[in-house]
């Protein structure tokens, strides 16, 4: 039996991830699963699949699931904290970590994965964006796999040749085609952005997602961490891969090859099947997904993403061409953002605003340590708060 460790248990990739794993008894060992603060849902999880260990972020939160544990009479050890996530996404009874901490919350137990020469499942594509350099070289030189979980770049993994890692000249490839769906705003009255709510923003047109992300659908932030992800995921440079609207969300990627063939992967729109991908690779296995019914798709459209509508992904383009430490400040001032609209402290169309004077305002010098990351992220986030302070 392989030992899955799931940061992030309790999440939308969290829960998805387990309900694979229900599906195939004797395969995988959940060895820790790991939350917020969320007791009461990581509770009912330990009740089901009984792991080693159970680990809350917040150390309050952990004495309240110790005792909740000690009082159904489980054998779960509880631990607390970022040392607690990095512990159990590193130990020897783990073979596969998933990564699914939202934010750069993340980065410390997914890089202590990629250490430790484990299978990564990733999904927490934030990691990846402020680390990049520094997460592929550390998975490199202790041998982890990563295998994207996310949708668009789990279908370009399935539809990449062999060896892409040595270039994608090398092996054919001229460009990647990154699918967005475009979110719940495309064609909202551009004048009725400044109004819309924390709930309409997260009403994806096509997925359940967990609140951040879905709020970086409707700006296509997510598009532009997804493109700073592939870049670093498919060893190529920005100029490689196109943006493609694609309201449908059933093409999730494709790969565009030299003499004019484009191979994409289809699928309903359901992260069980990236995810199973990823634990089954290179096999298949049962997701639980339903099958794609193409007659009742009908009709595939594709239009290409207008800079003007989402400024955000303009924004990420900036801080693709400026490198360095760009990507990681976009990525902090981008989190504060996002976390103030859901809190109703700012209007949907001040996250740019938002974002841009963190850019503006902290020089995007090459960083390639993890202290010298982490002191950019905290930098970049206070200057993100001073203007909101600003704005409100
Ligand atoms: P979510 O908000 O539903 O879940 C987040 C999980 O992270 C929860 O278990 C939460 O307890 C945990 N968490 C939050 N803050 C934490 C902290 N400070 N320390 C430790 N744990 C913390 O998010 P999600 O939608 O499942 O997304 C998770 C990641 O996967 C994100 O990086 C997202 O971009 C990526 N992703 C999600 C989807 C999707 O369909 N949901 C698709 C592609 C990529
Ligand atoms: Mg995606």
């Amino acid at each position: 039996m392989i030992g899955l460790t799931i940061l992030g248990s309790t999440g939308s990739i969290g829960v998805s991830t387990l309900d694979v794993v229900a599906r195939h008894p004797g395969q995988y060992r959940v060895e820790a699963l790991t939350a917020n603060r969320d007791v009461e849902r990581l509770l009912a999880q330990c009740i089901e699949f009984h792991p080693a260990y159970a680990v809350m972020a917040d150390p309050d939160a952990a004495l309240l699931l110790e005792r909740r544990i000690r009082d159904a009479g489980l054998a779960v050890e509880v631990l607390a904290g970022v040392e607690g996530l990095e512990q159990v996404a590193s130990m020897d009874s783990v073979q596969y970590v998933m990564a699914a901490i939202v934010g750069a919350a993340g980065l410390l137990p997914t890089l202590a994965a990629a250490r430790s020469g484990k299978r990564v499942l990733l999904a927490n594509k934030e990691a990846l964006v402020v680390s990049g350099e520094l997460f592929m070289q550390t998975a490199a030189s202790s041998g982890a796999e990563i295998l994207p979980i996310d949708s668009e770049h789990n279908a370009v993994f399935q539809c990449m040749p062999e060896g892409f890692r040595e270039g994608l000249d090398q092996v054919g490839v001229t460009r990647i085609l990154l699918t967005a769906s475009g979110g719940p705003f495309r064609t909202l009255p551009l004048d009725q952005l400044q109004g819309v709510t924390p709930d309409q923003a997260c009403a994806h047109p096509n997925w359940e997602m967990g609140r951040k992300i879905s709020v970086d659908s409707a700006t296509m932030m997510n598009k532009g961490l997804e493109v700073i992800e592939a870049c670093w995921l498919f060893h190529t440079s920005a100029d490689r891969i196109r943006v493609v609207l694609h309201p449908q969300s059933v093409i999730h990627s494709m790969v565009a090859y030299s003499d004019g063939s484009v191979l994409a992967q289809l699928g309903n729109p359901d992260m069980r099947t990236p995810i199973a991908h990823a634990l089954a690779w290179p096999r298949r296995m049962a997701s639980g997904v339903e099958p794609l019914d193409l007659f009742e798709v009908a009709r595939l459209d594709f239009e290409a993403p207008d800079l003007h509508r989402f400024p955000c992904l303009r924004l990420a383009y900036q801080a693709i061409d400026a490198g360095g430490g760009a990507p990681a400040i976009l990525n902090a001032a981008n989190e504060v953002a996002v976390a103030a609209f859901l809190e109703r402290r700012i209007a949907f169309t001040a996250i740019p605003a938002v974002i841009d004077s963190a850019l503006e305002a902290l020089p995007g010098k090459r960083v390639d340590d993890l202290d010298g990351l982490l002191a950019l992220d905290a930098e970049a986030r206070e200057r993100a708060e001073q203007s909101i302070a600003g704005l409100v």
